[in-house]
């Protein structure tokens, strides 16, 4: 569909004035003509329309031609504006093209001529409209991409901080064991240098490497954290997957878990095995790192409950604290990596903080076996950390019937330190 021109004329000679018009709907197509017998009501159309083209005479009472065309370059300078001129009206004709006339047209006006002025100057007039939209277009892009620029330079700074941070967390909580483990073999190197007897060797020794073990330990688990994050964040992180019970594989986690002189436990199995396809050591490592938070998180002697369910065709592995529990307004952010609700001076004395990558990693791997992991807490009341797990599928089982699988029995544990 064309669009309409919508030109504008205006003349003091109202015989010409409606004569005009009727002419170039003659002889131009898809046109709109709209006249003026005076400057001043010009203005007032001008202001209201954005015209194709103004023809204007040049020699009205009051306003003339030229003062309308330097009203017309201040309000739309991009309108081409022909003026008409009397015969032998060289000065005035000079003026006009001086003041920004896009054409004469010369009384008495030569019809054709005006009309192939009008195409031109309507076509310029369309094209400069163009050119501005185009103008407008890509001023717009520029900004929107000098915003974009601007958010990513603030996500990178932002990251980049996240980082700084994150390093200076990292040193610190390396620094801690690692200046135990020094400290500790000062002391041990004085006090074997000072003991005479066979036994005090012995006795020093034992207590020393009792606490080396342990800050080696703690320095072990960050440095685990360390790579597995690094994994996570490369896309490097492979699992080996293999169809296992899930039930033996928390048995046997458990028992490794609270081995020696550690809590009691105690198992409530009535019998199924529960299949998956898992990469057996990193789900123990996701069930160890829920375990260790529930008992870092909970006072000592209350207890902290493994179940196990079978949801249609998820498995789910349930840990239960009694614990401190999270802040409704933290729950989503535990999940995220590096993120530590700042601990009290009090817990801090009881167990060492980590590096608020546990439960980052722990989601990752779910994740990437196809499962999720979710939190439910009440401050005060203590936490349950849900591991959702897809069951293994048997193809032959599939083909064999579309029923949804038999529910398992649960099995559940009870650990209290
Ligand atoms: P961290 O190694 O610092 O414990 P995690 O990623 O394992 O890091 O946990 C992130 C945060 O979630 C912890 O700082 C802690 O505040 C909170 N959290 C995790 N588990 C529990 C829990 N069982 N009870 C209360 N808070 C918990």
């Amino acid at each position: 569909m064309t669009v309409k021109s919508h030109i504008l004329v205006v003349d003091d000679d109202t015989a010409l004035l409606r004569a005009l018009p009727q002419a170039l709907y003659l002889q131009m197509k898809q046109v709109e003509v709209d006249t003026s017998d005076s400057a001043l009501q010009a203005l007032e159309q001008i202001q209201k329309h954005d015209y194709d083209t103004i023809v204007s005479d040049i020699k009205m009472p009051g306003m003339d031609g030229l003062a309308l065309l330097a009203k017309i370059r201040e309000l739309r300078p991009e309108t081409p504006t022909l003026l008409i001129t009397g015969h032998g009206e060289h000065n005035l004709a000079i003026e006009a093209l001086r003041g920004g006339a896009y054409d004469l047209i010369q009384k008495p006006i030569d019809r054709e001529y005006l009309v192939a002025a009008l195409h031109r100057a309507i076509i310029t007039y369309q094209l400069r409209r163009k050119v501005h939209e185009q103008q407008m277009a890509l001023e717009l892009h520029n900004r929107s991409l000098e915003q974009l620029v601007q958010t990513r330079t603030q996500e990178l700074v932002g990251a980049n901080a996240a980082k700084d941070r994150f390093l200076s967390i990292v040193s610190h909580e390396l620094k801690t064991p690692l200046t135990s483990l020094k400290g500790r073999t000062q002391l041990l190197r004085r006090q074997l240098s000072s003991s005479d007897t066979k036994q005090d060797v012995t006795e020093v020794f034992s207590k020393g490497l009792t606490s080396m073990e342990r800050s080696i330990a703690r320095m072990e688990m960050l440095v685990n954290d360390l790579l597995d994050s690094s994994l996570i964040e490369t896309n490097m992180l492979v699992l080996n997957r293999k169809r296992c019970d899930l039930v033996e594989l928390c048995r046997n986690f458990l028992d490794e878990y609270t081995a020696g002189a550690g809590p009691t436990l105690s198992f409530n199995y009535p019998g199924k095995p529960i299949e998956v396809e898992v990469d057996y050591n990193r789900i123990g490592q996701v069930l160890l790192n829920l375990l260790s938070n529930a008992r870092k998180y909970s006072p000592q002697g209350s207890p902290i409950t493994l179940t196990l369910q079978q949801s249609g065709h998820e498995a789910l592995l349930l840990v239960r604290d009694m614990g401190i529990g999270i802040a409704p307004d933290k729950l989503d952010s535990i999940f995220e990596p590096c993120y530590r609700v700042p601990p009290t001076i009090e817990e801090q004395k009881n167990s060492p903080s980590g590096l608020g990558l546990g439960l980052y990693i722990s989601r990752k791997i779910v994740e990437r076996h196809g499962g999720h992991i979710n939190v439910q807490s009440l401050p005060d009341h203590g936490s349950v950390f849900t591991v959702a797990l897809p069951l293994f599928v048997d193809p032959d089982a599939i083909q064999d019937s579309d029923a949804p699988p038999i529910p398992h029995t649960q099995a559940v544990w009870t650990i209290i330190y």
